[in-house]
């Protein structure tokens, strides 16, 4: 006889609903009979066979992210590299050509510079802020173009209205990944592209405690596509990380609003202080995207600010160890405010010149704005900077 506890209980009856969304971790859904799965699969019939295959929290944050992009039928994965990958898997074959914007996330950057070659697919690299290089980088072959609107951590921004023209001229799908404007800065969309990419990880669920990605495509045929790769290759989302995302995506507008304030602000007093040699923000005058910046984002510049130390690698360590309350991290979107480095992180694998040639320094921050009051992270950078000076002095 088996162990009557090893049976698993009947969930309790209810007339009511919950006001949260429950979490369901189930990987596997009971069916009453072969004719309800038959008409689960074709569609008629709502509900779940295997989780692999879609679970209820990723459908309900494909849905929320659907509505913040103006798109439907996104499809959620287990993080923003699976939801590149599925982009790729589902829209190219060997034979096809890439064309990649060179500022790319690294690991988008490696995905084109090694993995696809291995699969027969070609590829290119060419600034997305320079239509003319764009266009010269295209081939009769070129199936797929994937920029970012705005770079890491240069924060350059794309010519996304020209690209899309271009691409919609010659018949090649754009890839938007929008991790870093996020459809509170643009829907691109709206603006032409026909695939979007998101590391939810980032800024949408916004707490820096669940790896998800989101992808979604304007044509249906090509969602259907991206949910096969999925399934296939097997980029599930898990249950407990789309139903935190959910959560954090309830406040995303008002964090990112908050975060996009202090960011222009901060930007503004970093400039005006001794030791930093130049501050990137989209938002301000001396951004060399900055006309482009405002027509595209109407206004949103997002939380995303770069600056450089004079002084080098001495003034940068000095800088991180003098202002504990921004945490040295190389991550972004958290509700905390978090500095990366990218010549000791994202960009170490570079050369030094070829790190120079995109200006990023031994002194170069990129700095990823929270939530926390401005004055509290005026207090902590000119800690940082005040350090930095003594350190760059030290050097000389
Ligand atoms: C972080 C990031 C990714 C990758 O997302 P993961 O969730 O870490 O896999 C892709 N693109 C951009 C722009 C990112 O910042």
């Amino acid at each position: 006889m088996t162990d009557p506890t090893l049976r698993r209980p009947a969930w309790p009856a209810s007339q009511v609903r919950p006001l949260v969304s429950p979490l369901q971790p189930s990987v596997v859904y009971v069916s009453p009979d072969p004719d309800t799965l038959d008409a689960q699969y074709e569609g008629r019939v709502p509900g779940h066979v295997y989780a692999r295959e879609g679970h209820p929290n990723a459908d309900v944050l494909a849905g929320m992210i659907d509505r913040l992009e103006g798109a439907t039928g996104g499809v959620v994965t287990g993080s923003g590299m699976a939801a590149v990958g599925i982009a790729m898997l589902a829209a190219l074959k060997a034979g096809d050509h890439v064309v990649g914007g060179d500022q790319l996330y690294g690991r988008s950057l490696r995905m084109l510079s090694e993995d696809l070659p291995r699969f027969g697919i070609t590829t290119s690299l060419a600034d997305p802020t320079d239509l003319a290089a764009i266009e010269a980088a295209l081939r009769p072959e070129t199936r797929l173009i994937l920029i970012e609107v705005v770079s890491n951590p240069t924060l350059r921004v794309a010519d996304l209205d020209g690209i899309a023209r271009l691409a919609r001229a010659r018949g090649i799908l754009l890839a938007v990944d929008n991790t870093f404007t996020t459809p509170r800065g643009i829907r691109p969309l709206a603006h032409g592209a026909d695939i979007v990419i998101h590391s939810v990880t980032k800024l949408l669920a916004g707490h820096a405690d669940a790896t998800l990605g989101y992808a979604v495509a304007r044509d249906p045929a090509l969602n259907a596509a991206m949910k096969v790769a999925a399934t296939t290759w097997g980029t599930t989302a898990s249950p407990f990380d789309c139903w935190l995302a959910e959560r954090g995506l309830l406040s995303f507008e008002l964090r990112y609003d908050r975060a996009e304030e202090t960011a222009a602000r901060l930007a503004d007093h970093l400039a005006g202080q001794p030791g930093v040699r130049r501050v990137l923000y989209p938002g301000r005058a001396d951004h060399p995207d900055h006309n482009r910046a405002g027509a595209l984002l109407a206004g949103r510049f997002g939380n995303m600010l770069s600056f450089e130390l004079e002084g080098g690698r001495a003034a940068a360590n000095a800088f991180t160890r003098a202002c504990p309350g921004l945490a040295f991290a190389p991550t972004l979107g958290d509700v905390a405010t978090t500095l990366s480095h990218p010549a000791s992180s994202s960009h170490r694998a570079l050369t030094s010149e070829a790190r120079a040639a995109l200006g990023i320094s031994e002194g170069f921050f990129r700095v990823s704005v929270g939530i926390e009051p401005l004055d509290a992270l005026i207090a902590e950078v000119d800690a940082g900077l005040a350090s930095a000076r003594e350190a760059a002095e030290a050097e000389c």
